[in-house]
């Protein structure tokens, strides 16, 4: 068998990410390759940390890139912070929260959980009634941004409760970070990581991450080893740090063109706008759904802008409405995960992809393979309402 060059299909990516990425992004992607300890290189490794610090709001001089994907990100907050025999409570709402517990657990720690509805934020009262009857606990963590729900938790106030027991927090804001105010400093986060590929229009792969000084002075303290070699990082700050470098991995070289291009744009953006943009194209999808007779998952006061749990109607297929709209309109939205399995889609208006070209064409794709499914929606009103929201934003 003879293979030649793969070309996928050009698709509308509208699903829990990856999100479309930006021209932008894949033209810096496509430069050539220079050496990792090329001095072109290095200059460009400071400038990717400057702007992770502006996309954190922090001024943590531990803040970079990991080279794999968020999942990544997770453990390393999770093995280098912690060691075996520590308590951590975990607040979980979802998915994500139960891959914390798995990674507590891996590392040899004792995970405590507090548990809300699928579709809820995390509850800062019940986190306070946890850490009162565990005194021992040493870290808290929590998924800012809940990507299979669409729900966004109170990070600074979860943050408050957890100082106030002296705990360190553990926060993944992979779908929040370029897409929902994040402001790791002002909130007092210890250990924060993200991904590349949701609402920073970048391709997938790499795990922004930044730590406070709480957090770096913990792994300084350590009596033990940190359990992954890769992860540990007193090895990855010796690559990454300001002063003499000293090879650690070879560093993904393009795939890091693409997330200083990526973090360069947001700055050129403006971060405030950004999360406006994603909050305005929101509403605009928000209006055309409703006005179809579509609703959500959550509620208003906690719903993410860039993930959007929208409820199927009763007897509608989405195995079906998903496959159609991806080989009819090669559109790709989200299917509901675990107990929202055949519930909910998932609609994601992340980075690039949050745009009325977008919010439009989902409604005009979902609507005709909805009606031809002879799903009980209301036709011909949800353009209308989309551009009429989009006029008064
Ligand atoms: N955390 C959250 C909230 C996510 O949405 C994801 C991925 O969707 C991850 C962690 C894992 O990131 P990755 O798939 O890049 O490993």
């Amino acid at each position: 068998m003879n293979y030649s060059s793969f070309n996928p299909p050009v698709r509308t990516l509208m699903g829990p990410g990856p999100s479309d990425v930006h021209p932008r992004v894949l033209t810096a992607m496509a430069r050539p390759t220079i050496g990792h300890l090329d001095p072109a290189f290095v200059s460009m490794m400071e400038e990717i940390k400057t702007l992770l610090q502006y996309a954190f709001q922090t001024g943590n001089s531990l803040t970079l890139p990991i080279s794999a994907p968020g999942s990544a990100g997770m453990e390393a907050c999770f093995v280098n912070l912690m060691e075996p025999g520590d308590k951590v409570i975990v607040c979980t709402n979802g998915v994500f929260g139960g891959r914390m517990k798995e990674n507590i657990e891996r590392a040899g720690g004792v995970a405590v959980i507090v548990e809300d509805a699928w579709g809820t934020p995390a509850d800062p009262n019940k986190l306070e009634d946890m850490l009162k009857i565990h005194r021992d606990t040493k870290i808290v963590a929590f998924v800012h941004a809940e990507t299979s729900t669409g729900v966004l938790s109170d990070a600074k106030k979860l943050a408050e409760v957890a100082r106030r027991h002296d705990c360190l927090t553990i926060v993944d804001t992979v779908t929040s970070l370029g897409g929902s105010p994040l402001k790791v400093d002002e909130w007092g986060l210890d250990a924060v990581y993200s991904g590349s590929q949701k609402c920073l229009s970048c391709t997938p792969g790499l795990s922004p991450l930044t730590l406070s000084e709480r957090a770096v002075d913990r792994i300084k303290k350590r009596k033990t080893k940190v359990q992954s070699w890769f992860l540990d990082l007193n090895l990855v700050m010796g690559y990454w740090g300001s002063g003499k470098r000293v090879y650690h991995h070879t560093a993904p070289i393009n795939p890091l063109y693409g997330l200083h291009e990526a973090l360069a744009m947001l700055q050129e953006e403006g971060l405030e706008n950004a999360w406006m943009r994603h909050q305005q194209h929101h509403l605009a999808l928000r209006s055309g759904l409703e006005a179809m007779g579509l609703s959500f998952l959550v509620k208003e006061r906690s719903r993410l802008p860039q993930l959007n749990a929208v409820l199927m109607p009763e007897g509608v297929d989405d195995a079906i409405l998903r496959s159609r709209l991806l080989n009819e309109y090669n559109l790709e939205i989200g299917a509901g995960l675990g107990a929202l399995a055949g519930k909910v889609v998932r609609i994601g208006l992340m980075g690039y992809g949050a745009n009325m070209k977008n919010v439009m064409y989902c409604l005009e794709a979902l609507e005709t393979v909805l009606a031809d499914m002879r799903a009980p929606i209301q036709k011909g009103v949800a353009m209308n309402a989309a551009q009429s929201a989009a006029v008064l934003n």
